[in-house]
């Protein structure tokens, strides 16, 4: 029998009825098989048992009910199975209350033998259902056809049984003789059930596992007191209303309930809390969802919104509730909404993030992006459209501030190139339909490196975004300014009517420059150099544009900066011609067809030749004899300057040194480029220059320009000092065209001027030449420097140079630079009054 807790369970408050049952079940067996069979009165005994079978029989339809509508069991097959047979079971049981002796006759003589045919037949029924309720599978699912079947199937078995049991009885074993009591056919049949009941008993405690515990108890409790039960009838005396028959029912009836509880349990309480847990779940995992969700039926009323709907909508769930989703569309949006809401539902399906961007209106009337997911769910003939919402606000704010950091300088906040480019182009279209021209600025900032030199790299910056600001202001809210990088800005002037106007603006922006930037806390003035190109007069597309403006910038760069230049098909001839300058002069060196001539310098009173100045001489192939100041140019702007110096210094030294050897030594003036000048180590690669060729210092004679002296004083003073130490001389050349500060020009260790030959032109008729050569004459004496007149051709400016006290001079009235060789042909090194007109016919150039 089983204990309080067969299974291993904690017992209930449900386990004392039937374990007390159980307790007792032996003594009452014993005690009504023996001495204490006790008899009732058939009135009384018809009352009990009519009251007790009512209720077994009102149970079992109760079990038939739960069973049969059962739902949400995991075993629905299984307890709609034991529904249906307890509807047998219970209608048999009403029939054997019927046909109970002392009841009125049913159709036929109700006796014994009818009514325990009926009580054999439900114990058998019901038995059998237990032990396959107990055996079916958990899986396997019932549709309703079935389920009707089986009740049909019911309905008729039980039929059969009645038709058997009211109108012919009798026809069956006797299961009951009146004076002889039961037969051996209902005690074995008792015998059978309680066997059926026990192997349930077995087949529950087998499968516990798989069914629930709790249910497993009660099943086990119903069906041991429906197999002690059994037991009871087995021993029903002669008197059939006896003790034995009373506790019988009594036990089974007990058992019936615990049967109800169990079949309740599967049938309806745990689905019921398997959907309370379910529901719980589901509303936590709502209620954490980071997207407000709503639940809304085709009405568009919201039945259902989850806490993240506050943050997005301003709305509470319970604001919501009950409302139609349109309150959160914008006003002018509603009617689109509504349409677009109803054709969901003609064809609904599950519809992913990312597809739309939607605006909805929160609490407080602002607009608010959002990303809308929908769900689509059908229950019957509702349908319902569930929304998942999430707020684009902060994604979008991220993604606008990429696209702004990829289009836009981090420094000025302007537009960058990219941007440039993409918005010229689009102003190229625009122009191209109206017919209108568009303007492309080029702008570069006038010494922008000296500010990052002398002042640093964040006051640099500095002067970068005041720049941007400045040019800003100067112009309409659609031109585009941008930064293109470095110290260059580009400029884009659409729709404009007049392409004069860009010169307006042109003009205006360099005035801005006029007033000083307050950089570092210090007033510093820069200028900008700025290259026009118009659409679509010099090009039609945007990089020709930007290109041709960056030309014109070039030339107003040439022009003296702070100014513009427009561009012009010259410029682009020009940047042609440098181009292909610069690639011969690049084959050129690498060919080693680059000549180093000679021109002598010479002392104006006595003739004699003091020393030379080193002139490169290049003739190419193909672009034929290619003056100096043309390739030199090109290759300052190239970067070629440095290897080509290096060139010159190189041959000047060796020639010093071969003069030096053949017993002629020649001081030689070698001309240095600005960019030689910014090397830190100029004095130590000259020092190496000369230490390679074995050529003595002194009789080399560094010549720089006046405008790279006076750019870059401080760099120039420590430079020239460097060389001046090594043994150098030093030569100021062009003196004169650039613009000398006296104060500096004092402070530098100079040996040497050089008066520019273009104030040798006018003299001696031009005033003005004779006055500024006279007053350089004057400079260099007082300051104690040698000076030497350049571009000297005719006897007449020797006599004044001579009249003045200018002390050497180069010119082809003496000699034009000419090779080495034919030089030390036809000069007397130093010693002799040459005579100029003899020298010149003497040497071909
Ligand atoms: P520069 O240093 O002022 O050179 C003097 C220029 O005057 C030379 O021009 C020379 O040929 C020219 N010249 C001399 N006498 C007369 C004359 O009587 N009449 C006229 N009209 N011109 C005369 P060149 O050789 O064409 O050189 C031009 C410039 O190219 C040079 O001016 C110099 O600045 C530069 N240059 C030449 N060779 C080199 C070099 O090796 N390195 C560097 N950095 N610059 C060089
Ligand atoms: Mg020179
Ligand atoms: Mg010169």
């Amino acid at each position: 029998m089983a204990s309080a807790k067969p299974l291993g369970m904690g017992g209930s408050y449900r386990d004392g009825p039937a374990v007390l049952m159980f307790a007792i079940a032996l003594p009452l067996l014993w005690w009504t098989s023996e001495s204490g069979r006790t008899t009732f009165a058939p009135e009384l005994f018809v009352f009990f048992h009519s009251a007790v079978e009512m209720a077994a029989v009102v149970i079992s339809m109760m079990i038939f009910l739960t069973g049969y509508r059962a739902v949400l069991s995991a075993r629905r097959s299984a307890v709609v199975l034991l529904g249906v047979a307890f509807l047998g079971v219970g209608l048999l049981d009403f029939l054997h209350i019927l046909s109970y002796r002392g009841m009125p006759d049913a159709l036929s003589f109700n006796d014994p033998q009818k009514s325990m045919f009926f009580w054999i037949a439900a114990r058998l029924l019901g038995a059998s259902a237990l032990l396959a309720y107990a055996l079916l599978p958990s899986a396997g699912m019932v549709g309703p056809i079935q389920k009707r079947l089986g009740l049909t199937l019911m309905l008729g078995l039980v039929g059969a049984i009645a038709c058997v049991g009211l109108l012919q009885p009798h026809r069956i074993s006797p299961l009951f003789v009146d004076g002889r009591g039961l037969t051996t056919l209902k005690i074995g049949l008792e015998w059978f059930v309680a066997a059926l009941n026990a192997a349930t008993v077995v087949a529950l405690l087998w499968r516990r596992t798989a069914l629930a515990d709790e249910l497993v108890r009660d099943l086990v409790f119903a069906c041991a007191l429906l197999a002690i039960s059994a037991i009871f009838f087995t021993e029903l005396g002669v008197i059939d209303t006896d003790s034995a028959n009373a506790i019988g029912h009594v036990y089974k009836v007990v058992a019936y309930l615990y049967l109800f509880n169990a079949t309740c349990g599967e049938a309806l309480r745990r689905p019921v809390q398997r959907l309370a847990v379910q529901a719980l779940r589901e509303s936590t995992i709502l209620s954490a969802a980071p997207d407000a969700v709503l639940w809304v039926d085709q009405q568009g009323i919201i039945l259902m919104a989850n806490a993240a709907v506050v943050p997005v909508t301003g709305f509470s769930p319970d604001d919501l509730i009950g409302s139609n989703i349109s309150m959160l569309m914008p006003e002018h949006l509603r009617g689109r909404h509504e349409n677009a809401f109803q054709s969901y539902f003609l064809m609904p399906r599950v519809r992913a993030m990312g597809l739309f961007d939607l605006k909805l209106m929160r609490r407080n009337g602002t607009l608010v992006p959002v990303d809308i997911s929908l769900g689509h769910y059908r229950d019957g003939e509702s349908e319902y459209a569930i929304a998942y919402i999430r707020d684009l606000t902060e994604r979008m704010a991220y993604e606008e501030s990429l696209r702004h950091q990829a289009t836009h300088d981090e420094l000025t906040g302007l537009p960058n190139r990219w941007l440039f480019h993409f918005q010229l182009e689009q102003a190229i279209a625009r122009a191209a339909r109206s017919g209108q021209s568009v303007v492309v600025m080029f702008l570069d900032l006038d010494h922008f490196k000296a500010v990052n030199d002398s002042l640093g790299h964040p006051a640099g910056d500095e002067l970068l975004a005041q720049v941007g600001v400045r040019i800003r202001q100067v112009l309409r809210e659609t031109d585009v300014l941008a930064r293109l990088g470095g110290d260059e800005f580009a400029l884009c002037l659409s729709d404009l009517t007049d392409p004069q106007e860009a010169l307006h603006v042109a003009t205006n922006i360099l005035a801005r420059f006029h007033s000083a930037f307050r950089l570092a806390g210090q007033d510093v003035y820069s200028g900008v150099s700025l290259g026009v190109a118009f659409y679509p007069g010099d090009a039609a597309d945007c990089d020709t544009l930007l290109r041709y403006a960056d030309m014109a910038m070039y030339q107003a760069k040439r022009a003296g900066r702070g100014t513009y230049a427009c561009y012009s098909t010259e410029m682009d001839a020009q940047a042609h011609q440098e181009m292909l300058i610069h690639t011969r002069l690049q084959d050129a060196m690498k060919s080693d067809t680059l000549e180093l001539h000679y021109q002598p310098q010479v002392n104006v009173k006595t003739g004699a030749t003091v020393g030379v100045e080193a002139l490169l001489r290049w003739h190419d192939e193909v672009l034929g004899q290619v003056a100096p100041e043309c390739f030199i140019a090109v290759a300052e702007a190239t970067g070629l300057i440095l290897p080509l110096s290096a060139w010159v210094l190189t041959t000047a030294c060796a020639q010093i040194a071969e003069w030096a050897r053949a017993g002629t030594p020649m001081r030689v003036s070698v001309n240095f480029s600005a960019q030689q000048f910014r090397l830190g180590d100029l004095a130590a690669q000259v020092q190496a220059a000369l230490a390679r060729a074995n050529a003595q210092p002194h009789l080399l004679c560094v010549e720089i320009t006046e405008s790279v002296a006076m750019d870059h004083p401080a760099l120039a003073s420590t430079q020239l000092s460097h060389l001046r130490a090594l043994g150098c001389s030093i030569s100021l050349d062009d003196f004169g065209t650039g613009h000398s500060s006296l104060a500096y020009l004092k402070q530098l260790p100079i040996t040497e001027l050089k008066i520019d030959r273009s104030f040798m032109v006018g003299i001696p008729h031009d005033t003005h030449d004779i006055a500024i050569a006279r007053a350089i004459i004057t400079l260099a004496h007082s300051l104690g420097m040698t000076l030497v007149a350049e571009g000297v051709e005719t006897s007449e400016q020797l006599s004044f140079l001579k009249e003045h006290g200018c002390q050497h001079y180069q010119g082809w009235l003496f000699a034009p630079a000419m090779p080495a060789a034919a030089l030390a042909a036809g000069v007397a090194w130093g010693h002799t009054e040459a005579q100029p007109a003899s020298l010149l016919s003497e040497v071909r150039f």
